[in-house]
């Protein structure tokens, strides 16, 4: 509250000592602590990382502390890497509503997440840079752990039952096909290089461009189809906590997931992120440039020992998420199913925005009573915003006149990233 900056407050003002009572009740004052560790070896200085562990989501409250953990892999250099560290978590802090409690704030994170990653791909194209950057951004809130990826830069989650779960999906064509079809169905063509004499080498790309991945955050000079949509999981860990190792791709084409999570058992966060660069390079040699955070999410009195864990477990890797009722039903979270080492809050991958930024009255309008983009927050005249409904297959359920609404400038990006209309074609 204290970082009004000018906002006109309308209603529902609660006094800053309240709240922060009310946050530490709420929290039971039994908030894990989160300790952290990178380390990197550089091969072409095209990776870039964030820590970031003082962030407030009510400005003086200190109760309402959380961290930031991200990492960026460029590619055809590192503007795209460097521009999107510098922006992305302001774009997404900008994206949730203002005077949140906890609960609603972790709540409207996966779609401020969308918001957040689209803005900074459109800013960074309007540079008009070609590199492209993958971002993998973690944000531990207490026993909350919200992942949000585009890329083939993955989080891993190693929990005290010694089970390893995958946070992110791999959006490599090689390796997704329903990226595959997503982007074909755009107007894509997937396909690999060819030498002389016909012969096709190499990965899975997609051209124009010859990328190999299906979604990025820069990358003006491949199809539009190659989206900014954040691949978006949000789980709760128990009160055994749980380790994050969070790395770029140099990491992962040397170790398996479990590899990984192996190498750095009982060692310290600091220690076990060198230890994870060691075994890599150790593995596969400096092919690749090689980042690696490491997070704790410690229990505030680690003198009681969580309970021992089932050892059974190990095996059952897909075994790890408990559902929450309020999620809605999920194609992939269906496999994922009870053992309730941790409770899974939300997942989606899907690149349509209509289902990313959902249907909610309530949103779209400002405290000023004027509407504003969902993507990049300028404020609309009630006769300039189109409904990120308007027009879309997927609107069978909701309204045209219903919000969210976007900007003209966001609802073409849209269209361009849905192939709806050329790539590259830019509309005046
Ligand atoms: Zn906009």
């Amino acid at each position: 509250m204290a970082s009004g900056e000018g906002r006109r407050h309308h209603h529902n003002l609660v006094p800053l000592a309240a709240l922060i009572s009310r946050e530490m009740r709420s929290e039971k004052m039994e908030k894990p602590s989160v300790r952290y560790g990178y380390a990197a070896q550089s091969r072409k200085g095209e990776d870039y990382f964030l820590t970031k562990t003082e962030c407030q989501r009510v400005q003086g409250n200190p109760s309402s502390t959380f961290s930031v953990f991200a990492i960026f892999d460029g590619h055809n250099g590192n503007a795209a890497a460097i521009f999107t560290r510098e922006h992305l978590l302001n774009h997404v802090l900008g994206a949730i509503p203002r005077e949140l409690g906890r609960e609603e704030w972790l709540q409207a994170l996966p779609r401020a997440l969308v918001a957040g990653f689209v803005k900074t791909d459109k800013e960074f194209q309007s540079r008009g840079e070609t590199s492209g950057t993958t971002v993998t951004f973690v944000i531990v809130d207490g026993w909350t752990v919200t992942v949000a990826s585009v890329g083939d830069s993955r989080c891993i989650l190693d929990t005290q039952g010694g089970a390893v779960a995958t946070l992110t999906v791999d959006h490599r064509l090689e390796e997704n096909v329903e990226e595959r079809e997503r982007v074909t169905a755009s107007g894509g063509e997937v396909g690999r290089l060819s030498i002389v004499g016909g012969a096709e080498i190499g990965p899975l790309r997609c051209w124009p461009g010859g990328l190999c991945l299906s979604r990025s955050i820069g990358d003006m000079d491949v199809g539009e189809f190659i989206v900014p949509i954040p691949y978006v999981k949000q789980v709760k860990l128990s009160n055994a906590g749980g380790r994050l190792i969070i790395a770029s791709d140099g990491i992962w084409d040397a170790l398996s997931s479990e590899m990984a999570a192996k190498s750095c058992h009982g060692l310290p966060a600091e220690l076990a992120a060198r230890q994870v660069v060691k075994e890599a390079l150790r593995t596969r040699g400096l092919k690749d440039d090689t980042t690696c955070i490491v997070v704790d999410i410690i229990p505030p009195d680690t003198s009681v020992h969580p309970s021992p864990p089932p050892k059974k477990q190990n095996k059952l890797r897909a075994l790890l998420f408990r559902k929450k009722s309020r999620d809605s039903a999920n194609k992939l979270s269906k496999k994922l199913s009870a053992v309730g080492i941790v409770e899974e809050l939300f997942e989606e991958g899907s690149a349509m925005l209509a289902e990313r930024l959902g249907n909610d009255e309530s949103t779209g309008q400002s405290t000023s009573g004027i509407f504003i983009c969902a993507i990049c927050q300028v404020d609309l005249a009630p006769s300039e915003g189109i409904s990120v409904h308007a027009g879309s297959i997927f609107s069978t359920s909701s309204k045209p006149w219903q919000g969210p609404f976007l900007c003209s400038d966001c609802r073409n990006k849209k269209d361009a990233m849905e192939g709806k209309r050329p790539s590259g074609v830019k509309v005046a």
